[in-house]
């Protein structure tokens, strides 16, 4: 069977980690995995995790499976936590939420179940977007398309294009949108923005399947889901897909969620039978321990107070590098103007570097970015800063 397997070429990020690991440059510095640091460059488990970790050991009853759609606790306070306390659609019957393995897991499930339920569906993909999202929804057998989002003259959201391919959509089919810090590119709309995505969208009968997988790392818990609202008020039906892997450090545990929503209760009843029967062909049931890890944070209040206080913590820490890199830049007069790296939101940004000047970074100064000109502004700290905007300096020359 395996003999005459031919290898197919690994993905692009995890082969730039293996080159990182193994630069025996003492001052290398790691631009490109997608995971937060802290200003030492470790990822941190958040002591609050280590608290709720502790709760749970003692606590604990019993590793029984726990169902295809998971923990019931934890539907609830995602949904609270997306849309707002008292948003209606909460105990309307017409959202409800399936834990699963992680962003991935639900970005998944979600198009295993539109396969299943609509499958001439197309889904439509910003372009560029997080690559994953493409080997994702081929694995569910579900055509993707890209629309405008980049406009690399002004380094900003290319809203006219983006705006006219929605109108150009077929009704009924899928639109992904990242709800905040948008990877690659760091660049999310502005309100006014998000009230044009959503009204066209709405208008055009496309529907929104919303990535949230960075809530808190943008602007702030509310700020960075404030698309997510507009679109699930104007739209009848929605998907969201959640990730608990960034804002609560819980990257190896796997924790995140599909919600559905649809016009009645009757109709999320029957879809939520399908999205049960995609998980069972799919792993069965999810992992339990990061699932109650976070519904034990977000369920008692002081727990939730230290959690929102690391969060901003992390959050604070990438918005100051982007701005002391740019003030750094500026300082040593560097040609290029980089200011829109502080206006970008999130762990990513597209820096404008062009693939001939990462590489120079990597070659000269042992400095890992993605060829995309892509950075994860969490790899930047203190005792980096510097040497990092003196080699970005020397390789636009
Ligand atoms: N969506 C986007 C846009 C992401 O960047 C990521 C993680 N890199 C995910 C989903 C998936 O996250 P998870 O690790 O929870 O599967």
């Amino acid at each position: 069977m395996f003999e005459q397997v031919k290898a197919i070429p690994g993905d692009a990020l995890l082969a730039l980690m293996v080159a990182f690991k193994n630069d025996p440059n003492p001052n290398k510095i790691d631009l490109g995995v997608g995971v937060y640091k802290d200003d030492t460059g470790n990822t941190p488990i958040l002591k609050v995790v280590k608290q709720a970790e502790s709760y749970l050991l003692a606590h604990e009853l019993s590793k029984g499976y726990i169902g295809a759609t998971g923990s019931p606790e934890l539907a609830p306070l995602l949904q609270k936590l997306m849309l707002g306390e008292n948003h209606p659609l909460i105990g309307s019957g017409r959202i409800a939420t399936a834990q699963t393995p992680g962003g991935t897991g639900a970005l998944r499930v979600a198009g295993d179940l539109i396969n299943a339920v609509k499958p001439e569906a197309k889904i439509w993909v910003s372009d560029p977007t997080w690559s994953n999202h493409f080997h994702v929804f081929a694995g569910s057998g579900v055509e993707v398309r890209t629309y405008p989002y980049y406009d690399a003259q002004r380094n900003a959201l290319a809203i006219d294009q983006m705006l006219a391919c929605i109108t150009q959509m077929t009704a009924g089919d899928v639109i992904l949108l990242h709800a905040s810090c948008h990877n690659p590119t760091g660049i999310d709309p502005s309100f006014s923005q998000w009230q044009q995505i959503s009204k066209a969208v709405a208008e055009r009968g496309v529907v929104p399947l919303i990535d949230c997988a960075y809530q808190g790392f943008g602007e702030g818990l509310e700020e960075d889901v404030q698309g997510l609202r507009l679109l699930v008020e104007q739209c009848p039906e929605a998907l969201i897909t959640t990730s608990c892997s960034k804002n609560f450090g819980l990257y190896n545990e796997r924790v995140g969620a599909l919600s559905v929503i649809t016009e009645t209760s009757e109709a999320n009843q029957k879809t939520m039978s399908q999205v049960a029967n995609c998980i069972r062909a799919n792993y069965s049931n999810p992992p339990a321990h990061g699932a109650a890890i976070v519904c034990t944070i977000l369920s008692d209040n002081t727990l939730r107070q230290q959690w929102e206080a690391e969060l901003a913590e992390m959050r604070d820490r990438i918005r100051l590098m982007r701005t002391t890199l740019v003030k750094h830049l500026k300082e040593i007069n560097c040609s290029r103007d980089f200011s829109f790296i502080a206006e970008q939101k999130g762990m990513f940004s597209y820096s404008g570097l062009s693939k001939e000047e990462v590489l120079f970074l990597r070659e000269q100064h042992g400095i890992y970015a993605v060829d995309t000109g892509r950075i994860n502004v969490a790899g930047i700290n203190a005792n980096n800063i510097e040497r990092l905007g003196f080699a970005i300096n020397q390789a636009i020359q």
